[in-house]
């Protein structure tokens, strides 16, 4: 009860948020990720990670102004909070207007279909892109990874895959509008 109690008060404190737009913060994902890491290990279940960027967001901000931008952000934020209900699952703002989703014990089908809905959940809000033609609605891009972490290793090694598949989603979704994940 005890432990539940302190995490939870871990999981609230202001310090761990974000404060535009509400979610957790860098410091949570490093202080959480090494935590999970760790039970991973122990219990022998696979980690999955998935780096989530906006599509040309500097352009949204030349064009819409830095306040668009910030509302911009905060939906976005929204979109993966709600994706990230599981107790052990964690969605922050890693930087800028870049996202981390951390899962525990997520596959790589769980890993796409969460992919598919994301991008789903934010084309359903239908956020106009004001550097583009009418209709043109922000996008993101998404990088992820699957690992069962092994003892000796750090999570680093998780972090570092997920941010070669956002480098390949990026390269491919300029390629091919539709196909913006990789795992
Ligand atoms: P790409 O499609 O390759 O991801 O290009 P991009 O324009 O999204 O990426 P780039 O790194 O060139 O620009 C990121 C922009 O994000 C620039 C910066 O002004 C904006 N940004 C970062 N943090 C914030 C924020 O807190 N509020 C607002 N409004 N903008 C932010
Ligand atoms: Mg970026
Ligand atoms: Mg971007």
């Amino acid at each position: 009860m005890r432990h539940n109690y302190l995490s939870t008060q871990l999981l609230n404190e202001s310090v761990n948020r974000d404060a535009l737009t509400g979610i957790h913060n860098r410091r949570m994902f490093d202080e959480h990720a090494a935590r999970v890491w760790q039970q991973a290990t122990r219990a022998g279940v696979p980690l999955a990670l998935l780096m989530i960027d906006i599509d040309h967001f500097k352009s949204f901000n030349d064009r819409g102004g830095h306040q668009a931008g910030d509302a911009c952000l905060v939906k976005v934020a929204g979109v993966l909070n709600r994706a990230s209900r599981r107790p052990l699952d964690l969605a922050t703002r890693y930087g800028g207007e870049e996202f981390a989703v951390l899962l525990y014990d997520a596959r790589r089908e769980r890993v796409e279909e969460l992919c598919r809905q994301l991008h789903a959940s934010l084309a359903s809000l239908a956020i106009q892109h004001p550097a583009f033609a009418k209709g043109e609605h922000v996008t993101f891009s998404i990088g992820a990874a699957c690992v069962e972490p092994q003892a000796g290793r750090r999570v680093e090694g998780l972090i570092q895959l997920a941010d070669e598949a956002l480098y390949t989603a990026k390269e491919r979704g300029r390629l091919y509008g539709d196909r913006k994940s990789v795992v």
